[in-house]
């Protein structure tokens, strides 16, 4: 069984820490940040076995090159494996994915999954294993990634295939941002009773200083405005907002973008 352990970094990061039950040998999605990283593996004696990255951005890489040299020097293994998308230029990256669909990892024991995701940046890729998806700042809960590279469509292509994994599927991105995603999901469906009952449940985790990840892609299904652009209380808010007679889910979901950004 894998244990999903979630390491605060700068003001709103998750370095997702993936851990197998029996095994002490630990991969990170996105370490921003090497020295949280470095303390939480020596307070825990644990090895780093590799790092994942799901895109290019600071934020997201900045720690991979002294985990690289700390790992090189503290374990056996002589090289640690970075995995990233072969489409961003990514320094530190060794095990560059291209079309791979999949992938084993043999130190966890476990497949895989990769999903390509552009939007948020153009080589953005998601991981998934058994039900755990890890998927940057692409989906977060409540809302998604900012377009600093894609197109509208190409981000509701991708936030469409996620949507589309089972509803059990854990939801863990990289920001903390959900309680802002959802004063703006609210806005946008003030009747929706899911949304209302979700953010009292956030507020009490935020409240308690815990984190509001991992949601779950179930949850999403019901309460993030971006996966739901095929909803008619969508479609009106932005009729009414834009005063535009959106007529499909793909505009729809880029004038929702637009709003968002000047919310
Ligand atoms: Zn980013």
């Amino acid at each position: 069984m894998l244990n999903i352990i979630p390491l605060p970094a700068f003001t709103d990061n998750y370095i997702w820490l993936i851990k197998h039950s029996n095994s002490q040998d630990v991969y990170v999605v996105d370490p921003g940040d090497a020295n949280v990283v470095i303390d939480y593996l020596n307070a825990h004696q644990l090895t780093l076995a590799g790092i994942l990255i799901t895109h290019h951005h600071i934020d997201h890489t900045g720690g991979i090159l002294a985990l690289k040299s700390f790992s090189e020097q503290h374990s056996a293994q002589a090289v640690l494996p970075v995995y990233g998308p072969a489409s961003e230029n990514i320094n530190g990256v060794n095990h560059p994915i291209n079309n791979e669909r999949s992938m084993i990892l043999k130190t966890l024991n476990i497949k895989v999954t990769i999903f390509t995701i552009p939007g948020h940046t153009l080589g953005h890729i998601a991981y998934l294993m058994d039900d755990n998806l890890f998927c940057g700042d692409t989906l977060f809960s409540g809302g998604c990634g900012r377009l600093f590279e894609g197109s509208p469509e190409q981000m509701h292509t991708s936030l469409t295939q996620l949507s589309q994994l089972p509803t059990e599927t854990k939801v863990f991105c990289t920001h903390e941002y959900t309680l802002a995603n959802l004063t703006f999901a609210s806005e946008v469906e003030p009747d929706n009773n899911d949304l209302y009952a979700y953010k009292e449940q956030v507020s009490q985790l935020r409240l308690n200083n815990q984190p509001s990840l991992p949601s779950s892609i179930g949850m999403e299904r019901k309460i993030n405005p971006f996966l739901r652009c095929e909803q008619d209380t969508i479609q009106r808010a932005i009729r009414q907002h834009f005063q535009h007679p959106s007529h499909d889910n793909r505009s729809t979901f880029a004038l929702l973008r637009q709003w968002k950004d000047n919310f």
